[in-house]
């Protein structure tokens, strides 16, 4: 999967939010390092899982629990 053409990081993978801060890019990020639990203190976000590459991408359940059943076939 490219990201020449991912329009919000121009390809570079990651992203200015400020002028002080770079973030992944949460549009071609391939969430490779996995995701953590958010608990307590997360709000609405409280049980969902984030992206440990720091995307920012929330999602509300754990998506290895995907990957495990789509590996089950290796
Ligand atoms: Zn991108
Ligand atoms: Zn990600």
């Amino acid at each position: 999967m490219t990201n020449e053409k991912c329009e919000k990081c121009h390809g570079r993978g990651s992203y200015m939010y400020d002028e002080n801060h770079a973030k992944p890019c949460e549009v071609c990020c391939t969430h490779s390092q996995g995701w953590w639990k958010l608990e307590e203190h997360y709000g609405n976000d409280n049980g969902k899982y984030a992206c440990k590459n720091g995307c920012g991408t929330v999602v509300d359940k754990d998506p290895q629990a995907q990957v495990d059943t789509l590996s089950v076939a290796n």
